[in-house]
């Protein structure tokens, strides 16, 4: 498992370097136990990965569904190289060994072992580790699209970093991008331009009064929504055509995400009725729905006495979970490592935790399957 973490790591599946080194490592280990393994590329080199484990089929398959991409090592400087793969101290350190290089290492360890026992499967196991979580999705979708070659689904395990909480809810996550557009002129004669900038004050006013109406949800609090990125002008002589800002906005179950962007544009429109200069748009950059299996179905109370742990939890961070959802099946997320280390300088996986991690997964898989 150590050394299959530590290629992981090592295939630096950043979004410029892409996913199919890392998949390439996964297939080399599963054929070692004769596991059907599929590589799905597209593009230079993104790829997804799907292997399945043959069963009589009796029961419904159980699908463990990993993301291979990391996000990249960022400016601040590690005191381990972040594609190095350094063990010390008990810990393997790397860009992905919490988030979430562990999580698969262990779920391809504990599907390796149950294909290389004699216990006869009465469901298949379908392990995929899909290609850009950390962007748009694109993996997880191709995946999903594909997925009449599927068999049903009992459930869906996520081994993301959750230290073995077992995670049933997140919120969900959308992304806007509001650009304002101008009229550009020389900076010293401005009354015959109009300011994008000055535009994008008006919207970011309006904003700091604007509440997304939503009641609190009882396990995952409020939605939020933060003005995080701007950017807007050329050249200090010239008056700006064009402002943007990105913002951030995580939703509950019961929202639509459509309504928070038709609420948007009936703030341009006033803008506009009280400005006629006034022009904005905005467009999506990225949506996931939020995450809602629910606490009391069989799936989730077995798989609870199959990891000896009756609290489910909700969290902060959004995954691919939603889109695995659509298949119809209960998504549990689970996995070894601290969520609070991810997308961190000097991110580390506990040896201790990915070992624990596949214990836990090969009784999951005994659970529902055997
Ligand atoms: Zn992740």
């Amino acid at each position: 498992m150590k050394e299959l973490l530590k290629k992981l790591i090592q295939a630096e599946s950043t979004p410029q370097k892409g996913e199919l080194a890392a998949a390439e490592v996964i297939s080399s280990e599963l054929s070692r136990s004769g596991v059907e393994c599929r590589i799905d590329t597209w593009g230079q080199n993104r790829a997804n990965i799907i292997a399945r484990v043959k069963s009589c089929e009796r029961k419904g398959a159980l699908l463990f569904a990993c993301h291979l991409d990391v996000v990249g090592p960022g400016e601040a400087r590690w005191e381990k190289p972040p594609f190095g793969a350094i063990e010390s101290d008990g810990k393997i350190y790397g860009r992905g060994s919490a988030d979430m290089k562990g999580g698969i290492a262990a779920a391809v360890t504990a599907v390796r072992q149950i294909a290389d026992s004699d216990i006869k499967l009465q469901g298949d196991i379908v392990f995929v580790a899909a290609a850009g979580e950390e962007t748009d999705s694109c993996g997880a979708k191709r995946f999903i699209s594909d997925s009449g070659r599927m068999p049903e689904f009992v459930g869906v395990v996520i081994p993301e970093p959750t230290d073995f909480a077992i995670v049933t809810a997140h919120r969900g996550m959308l992304w806007l991008e509001v650009t304002t557009k101008g009229k550009a002129a020389h900076g010293s004669t401005p009354q015959l331009g109009v300011n994008a900038i000055a535009s994008m004050r008006s919207v970011l006013d309006e904003l700091e009064n604007y509440e997304i109406p939503a009641e609190a949800h009882k396990l995952l609090g409020r939605c939020s929504m933060s003005v995080n990125t701007i950017t807007g002008g050329k050249a200090l002589n010239v008056v700006p055509d064009k402002c943007s800002i990105g913002i951030d906005i995580r939703t509950l179950p019961e929202q639509n995400h459509q309504d928070i962007i038709t609420d948007l544009e009936n703030i341009f429109a006033k803008l506009k009725s009280e400005n006629p200069q006034f022009d904005a748009e905005v467009s999506v950059v990225r949506q996931v729905r939020p995450l809602e299996t629910d606490c009391s179905c069989d799936f989730v109370n077995d798989f609870c006495s199959a990891v000896g742990n009756n609290e489910t939890v909700a969290v902060g961070f959004t995954t691919d979970g939603p889109h695995f959802a659509s298949l119809g099946a209960p998504v549990v997320i689970f996995g070894p490592g601290k969520p609070h280390l991810c997308h961190k300088p000097n991110e580390y996986i506990e040896i201790r935790d990915a070992k624990k991690a596949i214990e836990y997964y090969k009784n999951i898989i005994l659970k529902f399957l055997s």
